[in-house]
């Protein structure tokens, strides 16, 4: 399969602080990657690297169809129009505009305005709660209307990669269940690559197919998301059986 994404020797530093060490990791097109990890692993500044939002060295390229490209020293704006959405933790939706608004500025990079409504449609066919209510604000959303929203704008943007922080943080199981369910779908039926972050491991083994396990900054282990489940340590450490 081919790669769609690949760090090399990845680290990241809030001001003196460094946080990821020389870390390797790739994503294959069509597939879904995730990174578990305990609380402070550097799950979130792994995402937030790759959108350069923290500072990094190191090597990270995208290759979603027109040829290789760093993502290193280029900005997070670019890194969104070559396709890349994140949906970061705590959603990151603006509370004070309507559904359809949100869904609509998820937009904001593309050309083609005719299909945005098409599009629009599609993300009320996945998440048909968001359909009742696209009037209504944001902010008075519940906490999973909340993330099938931030979800469907990073959709909106119809990307190449879908970069998801902890989808079920704070969400009740069978809300958890409905979404995991529905990234299953996107990932299946629309086709769209996604690094999903989790701390649920086992959430995330079961829908992911390469796991990559990051332990205070570098990768402890990696491997198909079904070698990752059966292995002892990730059992009793992750997954508590
Ligand atoms: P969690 O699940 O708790 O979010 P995580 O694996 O996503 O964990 P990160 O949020 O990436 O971990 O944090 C990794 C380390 O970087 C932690 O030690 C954290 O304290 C530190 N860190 C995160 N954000 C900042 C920041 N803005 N300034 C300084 N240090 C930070």
């Amino acid at each position: 399969m081919a790669k769609l994404f690949e760090a090399k020797k990845l680290s990241a530093f809030y001001g003196a602080t460094q946080v990821l060490f020389d870390i390797d990791f790739a994503i294959e097109a069509g597939k879904i990657t995730t990174i578990l990890g305990a609380n402070g692993a550097g799950k979130t500044t792994t995402l937030r690297a790759l959108c350069q939002i923290v500072r990094t060295t190191g090597s990270m390229t995208l290759n979603a169809g027109e040829g290789e490209v760093q993502l290193v020293g280029k900005a997070t704006d670019a890194i969104v129009r070559m396709g890349v959405a994140h949906v970061p933790d705590g959603r990151g939706t603006f509370t004070a505009l309507s559904v359809e608004d949100n869904l609509k500025l998820g937009a904001y990079v593309r050309g083609d305005k005719d299909a945005v409504a098409k599009d629009m449609e599609h993300c009320f066919k996945l998440f048909p709660r968001l359909r009742e209510r696209r009037n209504q604000q944001a902010g008075t959303l519940s906490g999973g209307e909340q993330q099938m929203l931030a979800i469907s704008r990073a959709l909106m943007l119809k990307p190449k990669l879908l970069l998801l922080d902890e989808p079920s943080f704070g969400l009740a199981p069978l809300i958890v269940a409905e979404i995991f369910r529905i990234m299953r779908q996107i990932n299946t039926e629309d086709g769209v690559s996604m690094l999903l972050v989790e701390q649920n491991a086992s959430l995330a083994l079961n829908l992911a197919h390469h796991a990559y396990l990051l332990e205070t900054g570098t990768v402890a282990l990696s491997g198909p998301a079904e070698q990752i489940k059966n292995d002892e340590s990730v059992r009793r450490a992750y997954l508590g059986y």
